[in-house]
């Protein structure tokens, strides 16, 4: 046997290319060392290249940051009532509560594990016979996976509410062959650290007209009219990505299609370790028109059938230094949130109990997948 050291293998570390200490040298050397410069600049059209100039993007210190102000240009106000899927991480929702309105949670399907356009519908319903319209929806692609697109926004139609798509998971998945991030009204990336590419904290709005872009970009930088003494009509945020950072976002974008192959390496090496696995399921797309990025390689482990549980493989993962999670626990669930209306099914619930974010980072190689196929075989005896 090699003797490794038992070094932790993390879910998902930055993963650095090379080039992105050149962009941020650059920075440096031009002391543009600012929330303004050349990075700034490439970085957006870097995105929007890949977004098939689709979109606009307007990089900003956050992908929560990102939601923010996609709440706002959606015309949010205090009072109103957002639609959120439950089953994600808080950043989506809590810039709801930013702006004083309120969120309404709903269930997801099985096949996605998002937004259920079943509930979605009863829930619009709902809020319509208690008098309100909901302002706006915000739909997630969770862990990659594209939500059903085609539903979601045929009931966004039909009842005209916008769709903020937090496509922070979701850089380089594809629906019907059109990128994430370009698929509702207002789209947002992350680059957190632990996200499928990184800036060391950021993230993107996108936005379809150069109008909201530059509307965006007002709103980012303490919403100045243009007065050198900098008159102030509206509350603004201080929510623009430095372009250090930007320089690190540049060298990343040059390796994003390889960061893609290798993430769907890891999909196919959990495919394989748990084919004959009774009782565990690998999430995977439902038809030819949904591309994840596999960000995570996500499971469910039916417990009446596995030869162990999801706590049992977290804790075997654990003591062999490696790092799994549970899957996002539904906002509906969070103490914060517990007088939220929810509309629903069990199914995010039974997700929660029953699933497995497993080590997915895009440097995995066979040293790590020999450990964790080590942990499984002990655990299956
Ligand atoms: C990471 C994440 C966010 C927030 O992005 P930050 O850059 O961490 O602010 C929002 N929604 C989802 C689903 C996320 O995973």
């Amino acid at each position: 046997m090699n003797q490794t050291p038992n070094e932790r293998i993390f879910l998902s570390p930055p993963h650095m290319g090379g080039k992105e200490q050149h962009y941020v040298q650059q920075a440096f050397e031009s002391n543009f060392i600012a929330p303004v410069g050349e990075n700034i600049s490439g970085f957006e059209a870097d995105i929007s290249q890949y977004l098939n100039y689709r979109r606009k993007a307007v990089t900003l210190n956050s992908g929560t940051a990102a939601i923010h102000l996609a709440l706002i240009l959606a015309g949010v106000k205090a009072g109103d009532e957002v639609i959120c899927q439950s089953f994600t991480f808080c950043g989506s929702c809590n810039p709801i509560a930013y702006l004083g309105a309120k969120p309404v949670f709903v269930d997801s399907e099985r096949d996605t594990w998002n937004l259920s356009p079943l509930f979605l519908e009863e829930a619009i319903q709902d809020r319509l016979r208690n008098g309100k319209k909901p302002a706006a929806v915000i739909a997630i692609h969770l862990y990659g996976m594209p939500y059903m697109v085609d539903e979601i926004n045929a009931i966004a139609k039909k009842y005209e509410i916008p769709i903020i798509e937090d496509s922070a998971e979701a850089i380089g998945a594809w629906y019907d062959q059109k990128p994430c991030g370009t698929l509702g009204d207002y789209g947002i990336f992350s680059f957190n650290g632990n996200k499928l590419i990184t800036t060391g904290g950021g993230g993107a709005l996108l936005v379809k007209t150069k109008a909201l872009y530059d509307r965006a970009l007002y709103l980012a930088t303490q919403a100045r009219q243009p007065a050198a003494y900098y008159e102030h009509t509206e509350i603004g945020y201080n929510y623009r990505m430095s372009n250090v950072s930007a320089g690190i976002g540049r060298g990343q974008m040059e390796v994003l299609e390889s960061h893609l192959k290798a993430r769907k390496e890891v999909n196919n090496f959990y495919r394989k370790l748990f084919r004959n696995i009774l009782g565990v399921t690998v999430q995977g797309e439902p038809d030819a028109k949904f591309k994840s990025n596999f960000w995570l390689t996500t499971i469910l482990v039916d417990p009446s059938e596995a030869p162990f549980t999801n706590k049992i493989l977290l804790d075997a993962f654990a003591e062999a230094n490696i790092e799994s999670r549970p899957l996002w626990k539904p906002m509906h669930l969070q103490p914060i949130y517990q007088n939220a209306p929810y509309y629903g099914d069990q199914v995010c619930e039974d997700l929660y109990n029953s699933g497995l974010c497993l080590p997915s980072g895009s440097a995995m190689g066979s040293k790590e997948f020999d450990r964790i196929e080590k942990v499984i075989k002990k655990l299956i005896g």
